[in-house]
C-alpha cells in the first residue's frame, strides 16, 4: 500500500476550496464521492490482478494476442468477430478521440467497435466509418427522443432533430432512412445520487427495432452504487467483474416473450464514456478496460467480411447472429452454438425455421461451466459441462446461458422454431 500523503493533502486543499465555491448539495455529494474514490485509488494502489474467478483481464489480453486469429474460423464456415457496442467519444460526452478508441480496441484484441455518440454522427461525416489497422469502426448514434428511452440508430446518415421527437417519430425517421434501431438500456434507470434519469422504452414492436441491449453494463454496475456506500463503490470500480449481476432478468423475460412474436437481436452494450475525475488524472472505466468486459461475438460469412465488413457487422448485429459474453471472467472466444434441423440443415443463432422432430441444438464451450438451456423463458436443462446438447419437443424460442461459479458469462441469441 502506498500512501502518497503530499498529493493527498494538496488534493484535499483544492477540493475543500472547490466545495466551498460549489453551490448545490447534489454537486457537493458528487464531487465528494469522486474525490474519496480518487483518494482511495491513490492510497490503495498495490491491488495487483483481480483475485476473482477465471482469467484476469491481463490474462485475457495476453491470450488474445497469443491466439493470433481469435476467430477460430474454418474454411467455408463462419468467422467469429468480437467487438464492443455503445461507446461515446468526444463527438458527444466521451473523453476519447476516435483514434484513441481505436487504439484501445486494438490493445484489447477487438475486431470491431460501434460508436454511438449522443444525437451526433460527426464521426460518420468525417469519414471514420471503416476498417482501421484491423479494427472495424461502425458509426451509429444514440438518439434521445424527447423524455423517453434511448435508441441506438444504425445505418443512418443523419439524426438531426431526432432528439425532440417522441419514440415512434424517431423510429419512423430511422426506418425511413433504411436504418435500424437497437434499444439501449431498455428498462431505464433512475439514480438520483448519480444524476441518472433514463426512462424505459417499451415500444419494441416498431418495425425499425431489430435489437435490444439485454445487458447494459454500466447500468448493471451503477445499480450497486450509492454515495453512502463508497467503499463498495471503490470495489465495484476496481473489480466490476465480481459485482455485476448480468442481464436484468426482467429484460430477459420480456425478450423471451417478445421472441414468440418475432425475432429480436440480444446484444451487450457498454455505455462507455471513459469519464475522468475532475481535478485529477484519474479515469473511471477507461476504454481499454471496458473493452475487456462485455463483448459481442458475431458470426459472419468470410465472403461478406471480405466484401464489406461494415455491412456484414451491421447485419450480424441486427440479425442476432452471435452471443454476448462477459469475457473478463474467462475468454469465451471459440465457443460455438448451433442447431441442426432434422433434414440436416444448420441453423445459426438468431435464425428461424419451422419446427420438426429430430432438431438438436448444441452449445460447446472452451471450458466447463454451468450451462442452462432456456425454452420460452424457462430453464429446461442445467448441467456443469463444456458441451450441452438438447432436443426441443415443439415450437418455441430456445437459447443457452453459461455461468461460471455463479457469475454471468455467456448469453446466446435464440433459435426460433415456429
Ligand atoms: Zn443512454
Ligand atoms: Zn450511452
Amino acid at each position: 500500500m502506498i500512501l502518497n500523503a503530499e498529493r493527498l493533502v494538496k488534493l484535499c486543499a483544492r477540493e475543500i476550496h472547490g466545495w466551498a465555491e460549489a453551490g448545490r448539495p447534489v454537486r457537493w455529494t458528487l464531487r465528494g464521492g469522486l474525490f474519496i474514490v480518487a483518494c482511495l485509488d491513490w492510497t490503495l494502489r498495490d491491488d495487483g490482478p483481480p483475485q476473482g474467478r477465471g482469467a484476469t483481464l491481463d490474462a485475457i489480453m495476453a491470450s488474445d494476442s497469443s491466439d493470433g486469429d481469435s476467430s477460430g474460423a474454418r474454411p467455408g464456415e463462419w468467422l467469429e468477430r468480437i467487438g464492443a457496442l455503445h461507446i461515446h467519444s468526444r463527438y458527444s460526452d466521451g473523453t476519447g478521440t476516435v483514434q484513441e478508441i481505436l487504439s484501445a480496441a486494438r490493445g484489447a484484441g477487438l475486431d470491431f467497435v460501434v460508436l454511438t455518440d449522443h444525437d451526433n454522427l460527426g464521426a460518420f461525416r468525417e469519414g471514420w466509418q471503416g476498417v482501421h489497422d484491423g479494427v472495424a469502426l461502425v458509426t451509429a448514434a444514440e438518439v434521445t427522443p424527447w423524455r423517453q428511452g434511448h435508441l441506438l440508430a444504425l445505418r443512418v446518415r443523419h439524426c438531426e432533430g431526432y432528439a425532440v421527437r417522441r419514440n415512434r417519430g424517431t423510429m419512423d425517421a430511422v426506418g425511413a432512412q433504411g436504418g435500424y434501431v437497437i434499444v439501449a438500456h431498455p428498462m431505464g434507470k433512475r439514480k438520483r445520487s448519480l444524476g441518472i434519469h433514463h426512462t424505459p422504452l417499451y415500444d419494441w414492436g416498431h418495425p425499425a427495432v431489430r435489437g435490444i441491449e439485454i445487458w447494459s453494463y454500466m447500468h448493471d454496475w451503477v445499480d450497486g452504487i450509492e454515495w453512502w456506500r463508497l467503499p463498495a463503490a471503490y470495489e465495484f470500480w476496481k473489480h466490476p467483474e465480481r459485482r455485476v449481476r448480468g442481464p436484468d432478468p426482467h429484460v430477459l423475460r420480456m425478450w423471451d416473450q417478445f421472441g414468440r412474436e418475432r425475432r429480436l437481436s440480444g446484444l451487450g452494450g457498454l455505455d462507455c464514456h471513459a469519464r475522468r475525475v475532475p481535478l485529477t488524472r484519474l479515469e473511471l472505466f477507461s476504454y481499454r478496460q471496458m473493452f475487456g468486459f462485455v463483448r459481442n461475438h458475431l458470426f459472419i460469412r468470410p465472403e461478406d467480411w471480405r466484401n464489406d465488413p461494415i455491412a456484414a457487422l451491421t447485419e450480424a448485429l441486427v440479425e442476432g447472429r452471435g452471443f454476448v459474453a462477459h469475457d473478463v471472467i474467462a475468454n469465451s472466444a471459440g465457443a460455438r452454438c448451433d442447431a441442426r434441423l432434422a433434414d440436416g440443415r444448420a441453423l445459426q443463432m438468431g435464425q428461424e425455421a419451422p419446427f420438426a422432430d429430430g432438431t438438436r441444438m448444441t452449445l460447446t464451450l472452451p471450458r466447463a461451466a454451468e450451462v442452462r438451456w432456456i425454452a420460452d423463458g424457462q430453464c429446461r436443462l442445467k448441467e456443469l459441462t463444456g458441451r450441452l446438447s438438447a432436443a426441443p419437443a415443439g415450437p418455441g424460442v430456445y437459447r443457452f446461458e453459461a455461468w461460471l461459479e455463479g457469475a454471468p458469462w455467456i448469453f446466446t441469441n435464440p433459435f426460433y422454431l415456429r
